[in-house]
């Protein structure tokens, strides 16, 4: 494996590899290791003081040790000396178990002992701003439904195209670009792989829009809501389970083409969802895009309720035909591995326990929700996802030691939150 890394740097011209991890908070962390130190950094892994990011360790911890995946190699198609490699975490020996990818990947594990794979896609929506990051980087972007706006798109082509263009080189196969419902949001997709291929792209995807945005003087943002009355920034994840190249979640005889087996994974996501949103909306700010009011166009297309349905996006989730559906809970915030293991849990919890995802709303649930009793509201904000997270056996149980590092991070987080004083609390209490 070290040998075909060394012997790829000198065939690609690779002078360095950036050896990339993804913390608990979503931040990648790197070492840039010359390419002739890469076979022995594949035997030792790359050292770090885990303390010094987000993985809830202890400066007195041994060195913590990333040992890049060949596998997912990617050259950086804006400087293409450059190779990145995303790493799974050991420390002492052992795979760190709060380590994202390594969860993700022992959950793909214990899938594969039932038989089953999880191919998702992911759609991560993003703003181009200026790059205070306060407005958008174009100021001509002002209609009030700007979804699809071809003039708007176009302005960006140079940062689109460049990126539409990398993916196309590096065999993701990129189908359409566009903008969104948002004045300077942007939606780029392509084709939907294995679960970890998926999650390896998404990290670099977010590394990369970033980049080359930076390049053309822009800023992207995957913030989920950066401006109040403007549709925020979601990221849906479609979802589809196969065996031996056969799609488990198709049937044609179904009203919908959904299988048992997919209505089943709908319901372990339905049973888990206050506590998924911990992990699919793990910021303060998620919340302002979940339960908001009307944006300015219109709708915000997030869901506020725990509901599903056929081909109608106003619910958390969407069931469009295909053998496959969509899960429109999380956002741009979301840890591109603890996305999927997140959902894969959830999934499997509902395989294996046959959960019934209850009934199907066919309904605008914006405007006609309010009349429908007995449905699950989504958190209100990242406390109470946070202890719906704490309550959740089911993730508990499938997620393990990584549960409690995450909560004392994010309970933190919502401390320092909490003590931030605001101008809202100003305008509303200097005269109380
Ligand atoms: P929409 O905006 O209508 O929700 P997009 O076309 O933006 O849909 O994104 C659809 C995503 O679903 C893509 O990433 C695509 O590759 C993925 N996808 C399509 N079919 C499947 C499937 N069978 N299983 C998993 N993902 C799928
Ligand atoms: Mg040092
Ligand atoms: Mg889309
Ligand atoms: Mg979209
Ligand atoms: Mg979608």
């Amino acid at each position: 494996m070290s040998l075909q890394l060394g012997s790829a740097a000198r065939e690609r011209g690779i002078r360095y590899f950036l050896v990339s991890y993804t913390d608990l908070f979503g931040t990648q962390r790197a070492k840039l290791v010359p390419a002739a130190a890469i076979e022995s950094t594949c035997r030792n892994g790359a050292g770090f003081a885990g303390f010094a990011t987000w993985l809830d360790m202890s400066p007195a911890d041994a060195d913590l040790l990333a040992v890049p995946d060949p596998a997912g190699l990617v050259q950086l198609p804006w400087k293409p000396e450059v190779g990145w490699l995303p790493a799974d975490l050991v420390m002492d020996g052992a795979a760190v178990e709060q380590g994202p990818r390594n969860i993700l990947k022992r959950l793909i594990a214990q899938a594969a002992r039932a038989g089953l794979q999880m191919k998702t896609g992911v759609e991560p929506e993003f703003f181009l701003t200026r790059p205070d990051g306060l407005e958008p980087a174009d100021t001509a972007d002002r209609q009030a439904k700007p979804c699809y706006d071809q003039s708007a798109l176009m302005r960006h082509y140079d940062v689109i195209a460049e990126i539409c263009d990398a993916m196309t080189a590096l065999g993701w196969q990129p189908y359409q670009n566009d903008h969104e419902d948002a004045n300077g949001q942007f939606e780029m997709n392509w084709a939907y792989d294995d679960a970890l291929v998926t999650a390896d792209r998404h990290a670099f995807f977010k590394y990369m829009a970033r980049t080359v945005a930076e390049r053309h003087g822009l800023r992207a943002t995957f913030m989920p809501k950066p401006f109040a009355d403007l549709t925020g920034s979601g990221c849906h994840a479609h979802i589809s389970l196969w065996r031996d190249g056969r799609n488990l979640c198709a049937d044609p005889e179904d009203e919908l083409g959904l299988s048992e087996t997919g209505y089943h994974f709908i319901g372990g996501l339905i049973h888990s969802a206050e506590a998924l949103a911990a992990l699919t909306n793990p910021t303060v700010n998620s919340y302002k895009r979940l339960n908001a009011p009307r944006t300015a166009s219109g709708a915000t297309w997030a869901p506020n309720t725990v509901t599903y349905a056929g081909n109608n996006r106003t619910h958390m989730i969407r069931v469009p035909g295909g053998g496959r559906f969509e899960f429109r809970l999380a956002d741009g915030a979301a840890n591109p591995y603890l996305l999927q293991a997140a959902i894969l849990a959830a999934g499997l919890d509902g395989i294996y326990n046959r959960r019934d995802p209850g009934r199907r709303l066919d309904i605008n649930m914006y405007t006609q929700g309010h009349a429908v009793e007995g449905v699950k509201r989504l958190p209100l904000n990242m406390l109470d996802a946070l202890r719906a997270l704490e309550e959740s056996p089911v993730l508990n149980e499938a997620l393990g030691a990584f549960i409690p590092s995450y909560l004392k991070l994010k309970h933190e987080e919502w401390g320092a939150y909490c003590r931030h004083l605001t101008q809202w609390e100003r305008d509303t209490t200097l005269d109380c």
